[in-house]
């Protein structure tokens, strides 16, 4: 048990069953140990394979990491454009590099993907750490790095696409796929939700075929694709023995991996302690608009439709009460929810704040609401901006329940960390009100957005949201996968 396990007096399970290892420093990462006591419940645990599992990939980022001497030898080999022959260096390091892009919630969608897709196949994960990736989080594996060097060999990362004569996409297509990796310095896998069918053909991959003998595999995603390798009859045992339950996946493999930093954790506690945890339930609200930045009724009319409907806020009534209780009676007495909006525009807080002020509660209840930021517009390498987002994102998950924008990788990780089940608001179309407004997801989970459309068993074209039960087709977007 950690320090502040004793001091707060807590029973938590600060380690939630296995997955995090004791004995790295909490003055440099307090959120690692100390975030189990801002959630009411764990909502899985990991079972004994998956704790076995971390602790050999821990050991395989020790051996290969940034500093190793296989490392150096692999970056050289792949600087002076030469392949490895046999695939992986004499201590058996391959290594996978991850190019997260595009918001937040994209970006730490692809890291616990390429985490899992890493695990799955040997390899060492390391990222490339772009504006701010270094400043959000802490190091998720003991005694290493996961940030790829700023020596790295291969530069402009961001700019790869599936176009590069090293990518996956023209290694299927060509007649010899083994011979060719063999004459690659690297592979380059292009998942972008916009990839092409040749590109997803990754998702059917049997790595022992061909694609081990890569040393260097190098990915960029902006999504999240677990539902995809859930397919692949070669991932099916070694994911089943991983995760019995197929629901939390992300909840895992995120809380394994996603510590916030402590200037983040410091955003966060801050805003929790001052505004949400006296209340006696806390409702998130996420409010991401793809029209555009300006104020929309119909997004305020559909939020104010499924928190009625779900009965997740109290109705108001025009009539005041004919007697007021005395301040500190009331104080005590009403049940207090305080509600947690998130948004790039602090209007449909505003209006929901109001009501409550300008109205009472049919039920007595008091409604706190309240919004940490509003930055008017997605920004691009600002790290105040990034920081601000990753900390609404952590906030969300501390709720007990969560509304959350349909199509919207933010809300995804939000209900993802937080073990919840969102209510889930359509995506408008034609500037309209859907009806129904919202509705209750089936599990925690993220959609993968551009999932394939291919069954690997048979080889040719399928609906893949119906051929495994786990594996179904998304609330928010028809053609997404989700696990459930
Ligand atoms: P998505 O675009 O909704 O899938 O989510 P992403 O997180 O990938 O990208 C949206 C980006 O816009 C975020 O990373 C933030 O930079 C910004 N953003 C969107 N919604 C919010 C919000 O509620 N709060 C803050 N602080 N930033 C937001």
């Amino acid at each position: 048990p950690s320090r502040m396990y004793a001091s707060k007096g807590s029973k938590r399970d600060v380690l939630m069953g296995g997955l995090l290892v004791p004995g790295l420093d909490e003055r440099t990462c307090a959120s690692r140990y100390s975030s189990a006591m801002y959630r009411k419940n764990t909502a899985r645990s990991p079972c004994r394979h998956l704790v076995k599992r971390l602790r050999e990939q821990e050991a395989l980022q020790r051996r290969c990491g940034p500093g190793t001497a296989a490392y150096w030898r692999a970056a050289e080999r792949l600087g002076s454009r030469r392949n490895g022959t046999a695939g992986a260096d004499d201590e058996g390091c391959k290594y996978l590099v991850l190019v997260p892009y595009r918001g937040l919630g994209n970006r730490m969608l692809a890291m616990a993907s390429a985490f899992l897709y890493a695990m799955l196949t040997g390899r060492a994960l390391l990222v490339d750490r772009g504006e701010s990736l270094a400043d959000l989080f802490c190091e998720p594996f003991p005694g290493t790095s996961w940030l790829l060097p700023p020596e790295f060999p291969i530069k402009n990362l961001q700019d790869l696409t599936g176009e590069a004569p090293e990518s996956y996409r023209n290694l299927v297509q060509s007649d010899r796929p083994a011979t060719s990796v063999s004459e690659l310095p690297y592979v380059f896998v292009d998942l972008d939700h916009g990839c092409t069918y040749h590109d997803k053909l990754f998702y059917c991959d049997d790595e022992r075929h061909f694609l081990h003998r890569a040393p260097w595999l190098l990915m960029r995603t902006d999504g999240y694709f677990p539902p995809a390798l859930f397919l692949n009859p070669a991932y099916q045992d070694e994911l089943d023995r991983l995760f019995p339950r197929k629901d939390s996946v992300f909840y895992l493999l995120a809380h394994y991996l996603l510590h916030p930093t402590n200037k983040v954790w410091g955003l966060i506690t801050r805003f929790y302690d001052s505004y949400l945890r006296d209340s006696d339930e806390r409702l998130g609200i996420q409010v991401r608009v793809f029209d555009g930045d300006t104020p929309f009724k119909h997004i305020l009319d559909q939020i104010t439709a499924c928190t009625s409907q779900e009965r997740l806020l109290p109705e108001v009534v025009e009539q005041e009460p004919s007697s007021f209780p005395a301040p500190a009676a009331a104080a005590t007495a009403a049940r207090s929810k305080a509600v947690l909006m998130t948004g790039l525009n602090s209007w449909y807080y505003d209006n929901i704040r109001s009501r409550y002020w300008q109205s009472p509660t049919a039920t007595g209840e008091v409604v706190r609401v309240h919004q940490p930021s509003h930055e008017e517009y997605q920004r691009f390498g600002s790290g105040s901006h990034d920081a601000k987002a990753c900390a609404e994102i952590y906030l969300l998950s501390l709720s007990d329940a969560l509304v959350t924008s349909g199509w919207s990788t933010f809300g995804y990780v939000g209900h993802g960390l937080g073990g919840l089940s969102p209510w889930v608001m359509f995506k408008p179309e034609n500037l309209t009100t859907p009806d129904p407004p919202c509705r209750r997801a089936v599990s925690m989970e993220p959609c993968l957005h551009g999932p394939p459309f291919y069954d690997c068993r048979v080889k040719r074209g399928a609906d893949t949201g119906k051929l495994v039960p786990h594996v179904r087709h998304c609330e928010d977007m028809s053609w997404g996968l989700k696990l459930v």
